[in-house]
């Protein structure tokens, strides 16, 4: 299975997808996963990284698409598929994932848009913050992360509606309830067993 998971930060999407592998195999690659490991490798390029993260801007596609598709290929070729969660984040990361995905017969199944009111959003990205002490999880970087995703991301939703891949989900409910919503939704497409 491949599957692009694209929902704003908040939503849930390192908890569902921690499930979706556990469930089907494939690897779980979060973007913000691995910048984050090269930030925590101490590296020029690191460095540079944890500029735009730090204030929850979003980095370079370059530098994006470079991290990402060797660890996207190799996920194809051991796993059988991927679960990319973070990623693509703007609409020419859509354009050129699309592009890169024609080309090596690497594209997604299904997208799945996990959506949620902005207020819940805040307060689950808050009390993270208190948990996890993301550095990107202080009260002024969470909105603008979120109005980074308006801005950038939103557009994607109606970009895969269009091609038939959107799977929208609400995400304002108990896990339990949203995992029973998911697998229905990807079984419906052959993409999981009820
Ligand atoms: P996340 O863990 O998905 O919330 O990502 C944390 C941060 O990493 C984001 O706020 C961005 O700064 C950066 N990031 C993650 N994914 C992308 C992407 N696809 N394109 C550009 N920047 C990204």
């Amino acid at each position: 299975m491949r599957l692009i998971l694209l929902s704003p930060p908040g939503a849930g999407k390192g908890t569902h997808c921690a499930w979706l592998t556990r469930e089907t195999g494939v690897a779980h690659i979060s973007s913000g996963d691995l910048l984050r490991a090269e930030i925590a490798r101490g590296s020029g390029l690191g460095r540079r990284l944890a500029e735009y993260t730090g204030r929850g801007a979003l980095v370079p596609d370059d530098v994006m698409f470079d991290l990402l598709v060797p660890v996207v290929v190799a996920a194809e070729r051991d796993t059988g598929g991927y679960l990319l969660d973070g990623f693509p984040r703007t609409m020419p990361q859509a354009l050129r994932a699309q592009e890169i995905g024609r080309e090596q017969d690497l594209g997604a199944d299904a997208v799945v848009y996990l959506s949620a009111p902005e207020p819940v959003l805040v307060a689950r990205l808050l009390s993270r913050a208190a948990d996890q002490g993301r550095t990107d999880d202080d009260p002024e970087v969470i909105r603008h992360r979120l109005t980074v995703f308006t801005e950038a991301t939103a557009p994607l939703v109606d970009f895969y509606r269009d091609r038939g891949l959107l799977l929208e989900v609400d995400a304002d409910r108990p896990v339990p309830e949203i995992r029973l919503d998911l697998r229905r939704r990807l079984a419906e497409r052959g993409l999981l067993s009820e």
